[in-house]
């Protein structure tokens, strides 16, 4: 698989201009379906040029942490479309995740997940199911920044940014607008986290104005998700972040049928990613009985977006014609209406014997003409910043709260008064609940003495040498901000 693999078909060509597209075999059942995948791609006459690259788990144990080598980071740059088979990430400390290094450095940031379901060809929980999940693919939880701070606590954090959701939330609007969507939901928690997620509602409700054609509405993501698992068919598109979009987009498949059934597109400005959402199903890796549709439906999108419409519907309508003719893998076979159990190779077999035919009763893939969706650069406007204060979190053994309370207030040396002490983010001092549990890790919050003075680095510096000299571990600090006027911070719960 070194070397380049030109179309094994010697018929001309749909188009003149050949895409080069890197493709990964992945691990696990990944070689399996790319197989079929381009055995379909290549009968179907797509015009690309498939370069194989090496990732995945082989070059993890080859001692490469990050799974990707140097080799592969040029095919990428040098094709800027990659079609990708699900990897395996080692267990174990050390080894980081591949996809999430993929989306990241590449900046994909919109994960695009459609899920229909094909009822009654396949099982499924919601008979009409036809939903899209965009996911924000490069920032939250996902930064993966974490941090054992004290015995008792780790952290990580979440970051979520202006230029972040703006781009991802004018993308879902952008996508519905292009492909006739009527809806799109905004899915947040921003009841709790007000500034984070707050922001990503925010950001939603000021370009919503922007498509008055398109229904917009924002949904606790806790309800949202419960609501979207039984009633799907009041969804049509649905944008939120990296974490939910991960969650939301697997129960939507799973409840369409089988996790073996989505394509997703993970897209940026300059390359693009396509993969089935499923992971490598190492338990039925090499028995010749995954369901390659997930990958097939990926490499769908990804002729749509390199501009082979009619190769992307005469791969995808074939596909939807064998599922018709009840023609299953495994996991999507049913007793008594499915016609024939067949393995990944033979269900490659049949689409390939169907392209050209259309679903009977399935809604065929019937496209015009696909435009790109192009995203504005972000103009940062200017803000005036105001330092207001400081939390301090400081390691601390004792279990009362009283005690270090008293003992930080009596810091009058300083140009810093102590307001609050919260553990978890629930305040304790002063005057906590005596039922409140109280971990080694105390978020103290410090301001100017007199409220009408200025605070400064200065004042901040002279705190944590006081703080250090009175004997206190100070394990992490968050400058305490004003924006334009306004808070950047929370308030601590009972503050
Ligand atoms: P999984 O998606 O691989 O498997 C979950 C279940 O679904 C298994 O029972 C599996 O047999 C079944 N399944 C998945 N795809 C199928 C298909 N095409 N046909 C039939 N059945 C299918 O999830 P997992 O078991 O949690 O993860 C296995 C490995 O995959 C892990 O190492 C994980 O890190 C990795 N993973 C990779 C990706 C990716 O590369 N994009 C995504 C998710 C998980």
């Amino acid at each position: 698989m070194d070397t380049l693999i030109k179309h094994s078909n010697s018929q001309p060509k749909v188009s003149d201009i050949s895409t080069k597209v890197a493709v990964a075999y992945g691990d696990g059942i990944g070689p399996e379906i790319m197989q079929s995948t381009i055995r379909i791609l290549n009968a179907a006459r797509a015009n690309v040029d498939f370069h194989p690259i090496k990732l995945g788990r082989q070059v993890y144990l080859d001692g490469n942490t990050s799974g990707i080598d140097s080799s592969a980071w040029q095919t990428i740059d040098d094709c800027r479309i990659l079609l990708k088979a699900p990897i395996t990430t080692p267990q174990g400390k050390g080894y980081k995740s591949l996809n999430v290094t993929l989306r990241k450095s590449l900046g994909l940031f919109a994960n695009v997940r459609p899920v229909r379901s094909m009822e009654p060809y396949v099982s499924t929980v919601h008979s009409n199911m036809d939903v899209v999940i965009i996911r924000e693919n490069e920032e939250d939880l996902y930064a993966g920044i974490e941090h054992q701070q004290t015995q008792d606590v780790v952290q990580c954090l979440k970051l979520i940014t202006r230029p972040g959701c703006e781009k991802i939330i004018r993308y879902a609007f952008e996508y519905a607008k292009m492909h006739k969507r009527k809806k799109v939901t905004c899915m947040v928690k921003d009841n709790i986290m007000k500034l984070t997620d707050g922001l990503f509602h925010k950001v939603f409700d000021e370009l919503s104005v922007e498509y008055p054609e398109i229904v917009s509405q924002t949904e606790i993501i806790d309800i949202g998700a419960a609501k979207l698992a039984s009633y799907p068919e009041r969804y049509d598109v649905v944008v939120t972040s990296n974490l939910y979009g991960d969650i939301l987009s697997d129960i939507v498949a799973e409840s369409s049928g089988s996790v073996g059934l989505a394509g997703s597109a993970n897209v940026g400005s300059n390359v693009a990613m396509f993969e089935a959402i499923h992971g490598s199903a190492p338990d039925i890796a090499d028995q010749n009985i995954a369901n390659p549709t997930g990958l097939i439906n990926a490499a769908v999108m990804m002729l749509i977006h390199i501009g082979q419409l009619d190769v992307a519907k005469k791969i995808k309508n074939a596909l939807l014609r064998t599922i018709e003719d009840g023609i299953h893998t495994a996991d999507i076979y049913q007793e008594g209406w499915s016609k024939k159990r067949v393995g990944t190779q033979d269900f490659t077999q049949a689409i390939i014997e169907r392209l050209g035919q259309s679903p009977r009763h399935l809604k065929a893939l019937n496209l015009k003409n696909e435009g790109k969706i192009s995203i504005p650069k972000y103009k940062r406007p200017t803000e005036q910043k105001k330092l207001v204060g400081i939390d301090v979190f400081l390691d601390w053994q004792g279990d009362d709260a009283t005690l270090i309370g008293d003992k930080l207030t009596q810091l009058t040396n300083v140009n810093s008064r102590l307001k609050m002490i919260t553990n978890r983010g629930v305040k304790v001092y002063p005057k906590g609940n005596k039922f409140t549990y109280c971990t080694d890790h105390w978020r103290c919050r410090f301001l100017p003495k007199n409220d009408d003075t200025k605070y400064t680095h200065i004042d901040i510096l002279e705190l944590l040498q006081a703080l250090y000299e009175g004997g206190f571990d100070v394990v992490k600090t968050e400058n305490l901000y004003h924006f334009d006027g306004l808070r950047g911070f929370s308030l601590g719960q009972g503050e």
